[in-house]
């Protein structure tokens, strides 16, 4: 995060974060820190911090013809900045569980069995912060040993949940637990089907795209599964609602990208007790079996 390089002051030359972060005039130099943009006047802070980094100094203001002008005094753009390079190794168990944890938002007038009373729960932190994640896949996904060790604490499952009617503009670009009905599917090639869904409460539309990314790494028969499940929600044997890990791609449309190939899970409920499957698993169960 910050500005990855700055122009000294005294004599207008350009020095890189390293530079100035290892520079033996350190307690100098921060102060005269400017804007790399030619002719902005704008003056930077080093903070020093275990992780380090450089930000516009308060109520320093960039020219208007500077690249960085939108940051200008943002200590919340530069947070949400920030956020963006965080990264997420979340595996397969990890994203179903988390899915599987939607039970209550996809049928909330569930009249529950009591539970025993049970240590708090510690996904809290799933729904207060309501940014979304970017995801920066690298050239083969994500790999947890590539991370520095600044960036690991940051990986995991800080998904926040938001329904169809909660999105905002500024969601675009990240990834949100989502949970709705399942309304139809459209198939438009083997490579690419459309899930269409609708907000649990309210009548916000939106839809679910398996794209490249879930063909190329899961199973090769998973149209046969796929399929299946279209013909089922689509002839409306069941109702299907769908918990997804999903990238908001279109705002307006509220279009999804699904997480890698394994961001989707299926819930049905049949005389209160409900199922949690997987595409494959819901295949399993339901092919043989007959639709009142
Ligand atoms: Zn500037």
């Amino acid at each position: 995060m910050g500005f990855e390089i700055a122009r000294n002051e005294d004599n207008n030359t350009l020095l890189t974060f390293d530079e100035i972060r290892k520079s033996d005039d350190l307690d100098n130099l921060r102060y005269k820190l400017l804007c790399p943009t030619p002719n902005c006047k704008a003056h930077l802070s080093y903070v020093a911090s275990i992780h380090p980094y450089i930000k516009t100094r308060n109520e320093s203001e960039h020219s208007d013809f500077c690249e960085y002008k939108k940051d200008e005094g943002a200590k919340e753009i530069i947070r949400k900045k920030a956020k963006e390079k965080i990264l997420v190794n979340l595996g397969e168990a990890d994203v179903y569980a988390r899915l599987d944890d939607l039970g209550d938002d996809l049928y909330p007038n569930r009249v529950k069995k009591p539970r025993k009373k049970r240590g708090k729960k510690s996904n809290k932190t799933d729904s207060e912060s309501g940014d979304g994640v970017q995801l920066i896949p690298g050239e083969n996904g994500i790999d947890i040993n590539e991370l520095s060790s600044d960036k690991k604490r940051f990986v995991g499952p800080r998904v926040p949940k938001k329904t169809l009617t909660e999105f905002t503009a500024q969601d675009k670009g990240r990834i949100f637990k989502i949970p709705a009905k399942l309304l139809s599917i459209e198939k438009n090639s083997d490579r690419r089907y459309y899930l269409k869904i609708k907000s649990i409460e309210g009548n916000k539309k939106g839809t679910l795209i398996l794209k490249e990314a879930f063909f190329s790494r899961n199973i090769q028969n998973i149209n046969v599964f796929l399929d299946f499940l279209m013909n089922v929600v689509n002839e409306k044997k069941i109702e299907v609602k769908v918990a997804a890990y999903g990238t908001l791609i279109n705002f307006e449309n509220r279009d999804f990208e699904i997480f890698k190939d394994y961001g989707l899970r299926f819930f049905t409920e049949n005389k209160g007790v409900i199922r949690k499957d997987s595409l494959v698993l819901f295949y399993n169960y339901y092919a043989n079996k007959k639709f009142n």
